[in-house]
């Protein structure tokens, strides 16, 4: 019984259904039956953070000028190595002092950016899939969210064309992230060029997502929007340090560009939280001074698990797309059956967990997005329990 005095604010109510709920469910009712799951749903990254990273931290919480608050804008020195990292990786040159902002993991940064520029009934442009904090940031501020179908007929690239004249005059901010979860596309560097010109005509700040800016493979280099020239003068850029370094739970991120746009996401903050544990600062700096081979090994560990599925899925009438980057397969579900059914249906007759696409938007539908986050063997595993419960490409059981 919900008790009316006590009902939560109404932006809550403004929040897209939540579809793992059902997932959840059968999740757990799986394992209550000794199900031995292979959970490939979540894009949390297996394995250890990288030892110089934990032993900086352990150094830095031995220290005690680390113990107090932390200040509002994050360390200095962590500022300063986000800003050689830009310049070292992209060429970028940032100022510590105003154009990089530590964040408490980037999905904080998303969500309190959107509360910080977005006011009830702005228009807001996001695409469709996209990773949800892109979406609900602007559904908890109010925004007027208009979706724009990424199609993979056009690479999941955002289609310009797509997006009326007027409606594009009207936007105030366009979310998007490339290479892309949940789809694993890349955009070219001319993309990024068209978009920037874009939002300039427009009036538009642009909000992108480079969550895997390092994640890439076969020697792919992602685009970073600060490289185009202007482009800092209509946008900020968001970057984790969850995926790459193994580090989800440290929750580290920054963003960086607009100095004003930075401001106010500062100035919210200010209000809010204290930003990141000093010593977790220390660490993240060790993180972005990691030798290149670190990072080649993480790089080999996605691209071997990439190779190894997708042929083993191509034994079962799967064809899917080779991501230059990320972590995910977007793989399309049988003909005449959707994605939260095929994922119910996985789910149940062979413990494969995987997220359906309309977790994503409903632009999503027809696709199952497949972490690569177990092992050869597992995922070796998995393909085994497919081709017993004989479910393939052009055949799956129709009832479940
Ligand atoms: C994983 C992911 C993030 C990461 O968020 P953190 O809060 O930094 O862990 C952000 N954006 C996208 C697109 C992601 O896939």
């Amino acid at each position: 019984m919900t008790l009316d005095w006590l009902k939560p604010a109404e932006r809550l109510g403004s929040l897209p259904p939540y579809v793992f709920a059902r997932l959840d469910e059968l999740k757990a009712n799986a394992q209550a039956q000794g199900v031995d799951l292979i959970d490939l749903g979540m894009g949390n990254p297996g394995g250890p953070t990288p030892q110089p990273v934990i032993e900086a931290a352990l150094g830095a919480i031995q220290d005690e000028r680390n113990h107090g608050y932390p200040p509002f804008e994050g360390t200095a020195s962590f500022r300063r190595a986000i800003t050689s990292w830009y310049h070292r990786r992209y060429g970028v040159k940032l100022d510590p002092d105003g154009e990089a902002l530590p964040l408490m993991g980037s999905k904080e940064g998303l969500g309190h950016l959107a509360m910080a520029y977005i006011n009830p009934g702005d228009v807001v442009l996001v695409p469709t899939p996209a990773y949800p904090a892109h979406f609900r940031g602007p559904a908890i501020a109010g925004a007027d969210i208009h979706t724009i179908l990424l199609r993979a007929e056009n690479n999941w690239l955002i289609d310009f064309d797509d997006i009326p004249t007027d409606l594009a005059k009207k936007a105030k901010v366009l979310f998007f992230n490339y290479p892309n979860n949940p789809t694993g596309a890349v955009a070219p560097k001319s993309f990024f060029e068209e978009m920037v010109a874009f939002a300039q005509q427009h009036q538009i700040l642009l909000i992108h997502d480079l969550c895997y800016a390092e994640l890439a493979f076969d020697g792919y280099q992602p685009t970073s929007l600060l490289e185009i020239p202007g482009a800092k003068d209509i946008s900020v850029e968001f970057h984790t340090l969850s995926k790459t370094y193994n580090m989800a739970g440290w929750r580290v991120g920054f963003v960086v560009g607009n100095r004003h746009v930075i401001q106010g996401l500062r100035t919210l903050k200010t209000n809010l939280d204290y930003g990141i544990f000093s010593a977790l600062q220390k660490a993240a700096e060790a993180a972005l001074q990691l030798p290149d081979h670190f990072l080649t090994e993480v790089q080999q560990r996605y691209s071997s698990r990439r190779d190894f599925l997708i042929k083993a899925l191509a034994t079962l009438g799967w064809q899917v797309d080779k991501p230059s980057a990320a972590m995910y397969l977007w793989v399309a579900c049988p003909p005449g059956i959707g994605a939260a059914d095929f994922a119910f249906l996985l789910l149940q007759k062979t413990g494969i967990v995987v997220t359906p696409g309309t977790a994503f938007g409903e632009g999503g539908e027809g696709y199952i997005r497949i972490s690569l986050i177990a092992e050869c063997d597992r995922l070796a595993e998995a393909v085994e329990r497919l081709k017993t419960a004989n479910i393939r490409y052009d055949s799956v059981p129709s009832h479940f």
